[in-house]
């Protein structure tokens, strides 16, 4: 029992407060002691809850005493150095720090009103981050632009495409609802967040046109002119496209430089959808990623994927603010106060969907604070610099081939020996808990995916890994 009332006094939360960065500081020393991907079963999480909720109070030990025994089988644990799936959801001590802080504060930042310094450290460090990634002029608060940190990117996709349907729409949609003519365009490999965009906003599935691609993966630019020109042809209405620069399945990138000239020679909303890659750009060796960002309406990256900033952080980053703004604003009685009305501040929560919003920057100005710009260079580097060494020992192997262009962190590579074989290796690595991968299908061939971007994952994780890959094959051979 804690005290009469039933909160937790300062007294207590010091105590359990220490224990817990403890905790945290012991999970991290032994992370790789953990089967990387949970082996549980379905349900044997839930089985271990009781039914109903505790009537009485209990204590802080016997919780945390749940969480060893109960939860953490069922962790996959993304902070792994061993974790090579998906895309990574890398965490720093900074960050979490920041995190922490945040929700010490328990600031509630929909208005500048609300918490000024909420607002205007977000709007700080956005402005330094459109620096370092060298974005145009115009994606900052300084200029017609700026940005806003998102939970997501499929929530910054959605905002993009709202934006774009009011502006193409006179900011009539809002109002009298969807015309039905509007056409969005994406390729075979854009993320799936844009097509639920699209469906949210009211455009509809069959007005998105996924537009094929070249031998690399990237989006062609012929074909989604010819695509545009066939829907004027009949009356539709062309008003956003997305493009890619790292796709979630290989780390494929679109042609931004004429994807843009497109959308600005028939004045289509362009957005750029730079997810987990857009984080390389930081690198001035890799700028070259986001050449054409100049020509775009909207630009998104996730900071919480390769930038050691916890989960969850979005920068979407737009040309002209007051596209967004007027998409979003919404102005009840009760939110109506002085500093907004004076037209002197930015009020956030006209800058996305929800109405509330956490205090994320601060994780952000830890991460960039402590790092300084050069310390997130060299993380950034090592990692390309590993999954390069990754590529290049699948390259000159005799089983392995590559089956992607790699031109950053991931690496998309089968064994020769078909799909069925490949996707019995990943299973048998995936079993043994030793590391994680996940898998893609490209062109009909199924391929695993070394995605390299923990903190912590350094050249002997990834080296362990290109051992137990060979050896695991080797043995399903032998076994066959
Ligand atoms: C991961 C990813 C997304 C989705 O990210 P969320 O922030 O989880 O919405 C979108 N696009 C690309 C290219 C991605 O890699």
């Amino acid at each position: 029992m804690n005290n009469q009332n039933f909160h937790m006094s300062p007294e207590e939360f010091r105590k359990q407060g220490k224990l817990m960065i403890d905790w945290i500081a012991d999970y991290y020393e032994n992370i790789e002691k953990y089967p990387v991907l949970s082996q549980v079963q379905p349900g044997d999480i839930k089985t271990n809850l009781p039914q109903s909720a505790p009537t009485e109070s209990e204590p802080m030990e016997q919780i945390m005493a749940d969480v060893n025994t109960i939860l953490m089988p069922g962790i996959t644990h993304w902070q792994s150095p061993n974790f090579f799936a998906y895309f990574p959801a890398n965490a720093s001590g900074p960050s979490i720090l920041g995190d922490l802080l945040s929700s010490g504060l328990g600031v509630q930042g929909m208005l500048w009103a609300t918490s000024p310094a909420c607002t205007e450290l977000e709007t700080r460090v956005l402005d330094w981050l459109a620096e370092i990634l060298q974005l145009p002029e115009k994606f900052k608060s300084t200029s017609t632009g700026g940005a806003v940190i998102q939970d997501t990117a499929s929530s910054a996709a959605l905002s993009a495409v709202l934006a774009a349907r009011e502006r193409k729409t006179n900011f009539k949609t809002n109002d009298s609802g969807n015309p039905g003519n509007l056409v969005a365009y994406v390729s075979s490999q854009t993320h799936s967040s844009v097509e639920k965009a699209v469906k949210i906003a009211g455009i509809g599935k069959d007005n998105l046109r996924q537009i094929g691609v070249n031998e690399n993966l990237a989006m062609r630019a012929d074909l989604l002119e010819e695509a545009i020109k066939n829907d004027l042809q009949t009356g539709l209405i062309p008003f956003f496209v997305c493009a890619t620069v790292g796709s979630t399945s290989t780390n494929a990138i679109d042609p931004l430089n004429e994807i843009g000239q497109i959308c600005e020679k028939y004045q289509l909303w362009m957005h750029i959808d730079a997810a987990m890659s857009g984080t390389a750009a930081i690198c001035p060796e890799y700028r070259h990623i986001l050449n054409g960002v100049e020509l775009a309406d909207s630009f998104s990256f996730n900071p919480h994927k390769w930038m050691f900033t916890n989960f969850d952080c979005n920068c979407f980053f737009i040309a002209d603010r007051s596209v967004l703004i007027k998409t979003l604003s919404i102005l009840p009685e009760y939110l109506k106060n002085q500093a907004t009305e004076s037209g002197a501040v930015i009020d956030y929560r006209d800058w996305h969907i929800q109405l509330g919003r956490r205090f994320r920057s601060l994780k952000l100005w830890f991460v960039i604070r402590h790092y300084g710009v050069n310390g997130l260079r060299y993380h950034i580097q090592e990692h390309i610099r590993i999954a390069q060494q990754f590529a290049e020992w699948v390259r000159t192997s005799a089983e392995f081939d590559l089956v992607a262009p790699a031109p950053l962190n991931l690496v998309c590579f089968a064994h020769q020996k078909g799909n069925d074989f490949n996707k019995k290796l990943l299973e048998t690595i995936n079993g043994t808990g030793k590391m994680y991968f996940t898998h893609s299908v490209i062109n009909g061939k199924y391929v695993l995916r070394m995605c390299i971007g923990q903190t912590n994952t350094k050249e002997e994780h990834v080296s362990d890994a290109w051992k137990t890959i060979q050896k695991t094959a080797n043995e399903l051979i032998i076994s066959e």
